[in-house]
């Protein structure tokens, strides 16, 4: 006897066994038991999903001699039986990538009138229905809108943009979905244990991985891995060549990490090994986006990445990063698919990602602000200071200056020496010191301690002069000390500069 492929000897030959789609079956069931199916059904969605298999059971509830519950096929009647075969005469399925003329139509078309000739009702499944042609798709139209009584149309298509509006209009549609990861490990889960074939289950996540949602193609792949005797993860990888699984996890460790050596010894590998870049690119997009998800929902049970070590990578990094760097990749897919210089485009887009300073996480920026403000508050006798005021004391009577001042706060607290931006003319006089200050000096969380500190150096009492201020100066806000000491600290650029609502 001739191997019957998985796809199709579990292929669900009633509703409560298709796996997934469970908004369409339902709703498909209810209007069966209703006796309010609609007569033009159309089915879109990926390769794979159950849409051919889903418009089956319809045909066969239509014409159950023995109808279970008003809308689960018996599998036993004669009907049954025979559109189980592909031997019912009033079950038409069409393919319409190989019959897409208008001839095939109006041969259709002509037949509608006549009368089921076994069971209760006609049904033409029209496969790939995006594929008819213009003329063909028009001729269907009028046939669609008032179909006989008897006469039913499932559409099912992979591309439902491609269908004329008129067409998408007259049909009830019902989107497939893909299958989600965990409902398809499940799924081979149970095929494998009625199979009695024991695999790894990290392998099964491979086969899953690769199949992105489409169940005929993780059944055609698990029909392929048991042909080899796969049962571990590497024996699947060695099988079925797909060495891009792993490179994939270790380009993106090397991007995380900004290992530009790693990038370029990896880059050399993939070359030496002929790998189709823009594959890669692909599989790297996709593996970035499911790090994405991971990092941003890590309670969902439900990822594709399951490797532990993956999971734990993540958690060291910023969602914003992990994004930024999707972000790269999806540009340079794009680019790549367009290039004549794959390889060279491929490790710009590595250095790129690797020119992108890392992001600092947030709680760092914090612990850093508070470092400086504790400082520039602090503001205790550090021994650094105490020797400054022996020297003083050595220097005795020199006239310690404005400048003197600017020095010792720049090597003592940053906020502070930001501070001196909001003063000029100095004048000191009879123990006293006049400062013009801005405006912004007094609303200042240091203008106190900034005070004090100038009455501490110069032993003298201080008046500030406060000047209006005027229209707020970019270039002034970019050149001042405070703004530019935070540049420092956090190597950073400034993006734009937002005024502060003050009320
Ligand atoms: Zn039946």
């Amino acid at each position: 006897m001739s191997y019957v492929v998985l796809a199709r000897r579990y292929r669900p030959q009633k509703f409560s066994e298709v796996v997934g789609q469970t908004h369409v079956v339902r709703t498909l069931a209810n209007a069966l038991k209703q006796g309010r199916l609609s007569h033009a059904l159309l089915f879109s969605g990926i390769k794979g999903t159950g849409k051919t298999t889903v418009a089956r059971i319809i045909a066969k509830a239509l014409n159950c001699e023995n109808l279970i519950d008003g809308y689960e096929p018996c599998n036993e009647c004669r009907n049954c039986v025979e559109i189980n075969k592909g031997i019912f005469v009033d079950v038409i399925e069409i393919d319409a990538a190989s019959n897409r003329g208008i001839d095939q139509i109006r041969e259709i078309i002509d037949n509608l009138k006549f009368a089921p000739a076994k069971g209760r009702a006609k049904v033409y499944i029209i496969d790939e229905a995006h594929m008819l042609t213009k003329e063909a798709s028009n001729a269907l139209l009028k046939s669609l809108e008032e179909p006989p009584s008897h006469v039913y149309f499932i559409l099912a298509t992979t591309e439902p943009n491609k269908l004329l509006p008129t067409i998408l209009s007259r049909c009830q549609r019902y989107d497939f979905r893909r299958l989600d990861f965990a409902l398809l490990i499940k799924h081979l889960k149970e095929i494998c244990k009625k199979e009695n074939y024991e695999i790894e289950e990290e392998a099964l996540k491979l086969i899953a991985r690769e199949a992105q949602g489409s169940l005929r193609d993780a059944l055609s792949l698990l029909d392929q891995a048991m042909a080899y005797g796969t049962k571990t993860k590497e024996d699947v990888i060695s099988a079925f060549g797909w060495h891009e699984a792993i490179l994939v996890e270790q380009l993106a460790q090397a991007l995380l990490e900004r290992n530009l050596q790693k990038l370029l010894t990896l880059s050399q590998e993939i070359y030496n090994q002929g790998v189709d870049l823009v594959y890669l690119m692909e599989k790297l997009v996709e593996f970035f986006r499911e790090l994405f998800i991971l990092k941003a929902f890590p309670k969902d049970t439900t990822h594709q990445i399951d490797s532990s070590g993956m999971r734990e990578l993540v958690m060291e990094y910023e969602l914003e990063e992990i994004f930024l760097i999707l972000q790269s990749l999806l540009k340079d897919l794009e680019v790549l698919r367009r290039s004549n210089y794959p390889q060279l485009q491929f490790e710009l887009a590595l250095v790129r990602i690797c020119e992108y300073k890392k992001l600092v996480p947030l709680r760092e920026v914090i612990e850093k602000l508070s470092k400086i403000s504790a400082e520039g508050i602090k503001l205790k006798e550090s021994a650094e200071e105490k020797s400054r005021i022996e020297e003083r004391a050595s220097q005795g009577q020199k006239k310690k200056t404005w400048n003197d001042f600017v020095e010792l706060l720049k090597s003592e607290s940053p906020a502070l020496f930001g501070v001196c931006s909001y003063v000029e003319d100095v004048k000191l006089e009879n123990g006293k010191i006049t400062l013009k200050a801005k405006e912004l000096l007094l609303n200042s969380p240091y203008y106190q301690v900034f005070k004090e500190k100038i009455e501490e150096f110069f032993e003298a009492s201080v008046e500030f002069e406060i000047k209006k201020q005027k229209r707020t100066d970019l270039n002034e806000i970019k050149n001042r000390k405070e703004v530019q000491a935070i540049i420092k600290t956090f190597s950073a650029k400034i993006a734009y500069i937002q005024p502060l609502n003050k009320e």
